[in-house]
């Protein structure tokens, strides 16, 4: 299955304007194969020029011009010339219905807005800097471009391209997922309960643990926030400070996927159906309770476990959007099916009896029924009651 990803670029100055340069010298290269053809098809001999006639010449173009039309990669023009051709075979295919189109026109250098790279690794590079953990593309001829990747990209790299919007740049991606065939079935069906403690407990009784690395970068980020606030205003260490903060974060981001892509897939391999909480309403419940200053009514007392948990709270939820994007895309293209369901009473009601309290959750951990007497670990509960309302809503959809 093929999927599309478009994400801001962010080039340097310098890479803005090879940017600049490469629409520039792409819109001339149209324009001329364009001229070309409209020549042949004015003279007498009424000649039709194909795509393999002018991408012949691109070698020859490029070493006429290596400062402009020599610079830039061998693929994207033979794409550019690809397009010409498309746009003339859309137009005499009018002409042959009986229509009367407009013969393909010359596009001015503004309106000319996007170079196409057929293939990764072909005059681009997804991803140019694995090792750095901010996601770069390569572009020949501009260098490698730093990239606002807010979501992640499942499976390979297919074709790369780059738009011009407004001042904005971009690029488009098509990605195909590795493992696009239907996994056999397990008859297995599991729900999950995403946590902090754990970063998810499986309803079968199994745990997934945080990484350790997740606490220890909380850990570093906060003790650089804190050290952050004692630095002084237009400072060197807070300049230091802050792109150490950035470090941090990207460093996160790094991590975060790579664990999210190793939980989905274990599950996505053993499980026919996954239910998992719903992450919006979830986040709905959690809003946090402020805490009234009993002496001063309408004042807030400052807690600052609360403001701890706050950063190791927005640290997890971030690492479960990540996960829940990869999960879903996984089980798509494994023919498995997700569901996802309305998380509230889940850590409540006891799968044994059905009894539903608070009492039933005496600590974080345990669970422990109040009427039955049932005894599991809260998480487990929690991952069995998704499962269910999960199955549940898959029967009344199919019912
Ligand atoms: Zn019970």
């Amino acid at each position: 299955m093929i999927r599309a990803y478009k994400f801001l670029i962010r080039p340097t100055v310098g890479q803005a304007q090879a940017l600049g340069e490469m629409l520039r010298d792409h819109c001339s290269l149209y324009n001329g194969a364009l001229q070309e053809r409209r020549d042949a098809y004015r003279h007498v001999s009424k000649t039709s020029i194909k795509y393999g006639q002018q991408s012949a010449q691109l070698k020859d173009i490029r070493a006429f011009d290596p400062q402009r039309q020599g610079r830039w990669s061998f693929s994207s023009q033979q794409a550019t010339l690809r397009r010409l051709d498309k746009a003339f075979a859309a137009f005499f295919r009018r002409v042959k219905a009986g229509r009367t189109p407009g013969y393909p026109r010359f596009r001015g250098v503004n309106r000319f807005d996007t170079v196409e790279f057929p293939k990764d690794g072909d005059g681009c590079r997804w991803d140019s800097t694995p090792h750095d953990p901010v996601t770069r593309v390569r572009l020949q001829g501009v260098g490698h471009v730093k990239i606002n990747q807010h979501r992640p990209v499942a499976g390979r790299v297919r074709t790369v391209s780059v738009k011009r919007e407004g001042n904005r740049w971009y690029v488009i991606l098509t990605a195909e997922q590795g493992d696009c065939e239907p996994l056999p079935p397990t008859g297995s069906v599991v729900g999950i309960d995403l946590g902090i403690a754990n970063f998810l407990a499986d309803s079968g009784g199994g745990f997934v643990p945080n990484p350790r690395h997740a606490r220890a970068a909380a850990a570093k980020l906060e003790a650089a926030q804190q050290a952050l606030s004692r630095c002084k205003r237009r400072s060197n260490r807070r300049e230091k400070t802050i792109r150490r903060i950035g470090d941090l974060h990207r460093k996160v981001r790094r991590q975060r996927l790579d664990h999210a892509h190793k939980a989905a897939l274990g599950l996505v391999r053993e499980h026919d159906f996954i239910a998992h909480e719903d992450l919006k309403i979830r986040n709905m419940l959690a809003a946090p309770a402020p805490k009234p200053d009993p002496d001063q009514p309408g004042v807030f007392l400052p807690n600052g476990a609360a403001a701890k948990a706050g950063l190791n709270r927005s640290i997890s939820d971030a690492g479960w959007g990540v996960f829940l994007t990869i999960l879903h895309a996984k089980a798509e293209s494994a023919g498995r099916e997700v569901i996802a369901v309305d998380p509230r009473n889940t850590s409540r009601e006891c799968p044994e009896c059905g009894h539903t309290a608070k009492e039933n959750r005496p600590t974080q951990e345990k669970f422990h029924c109040v009427a039955c007497g049932h005894r599991a670990h809260a998480d487990t509960v929690g991952a069995i009651n998704v499962l269910r309302a999960g199955l549940a809503r898959r029967d009344a959809r199919q019912g």
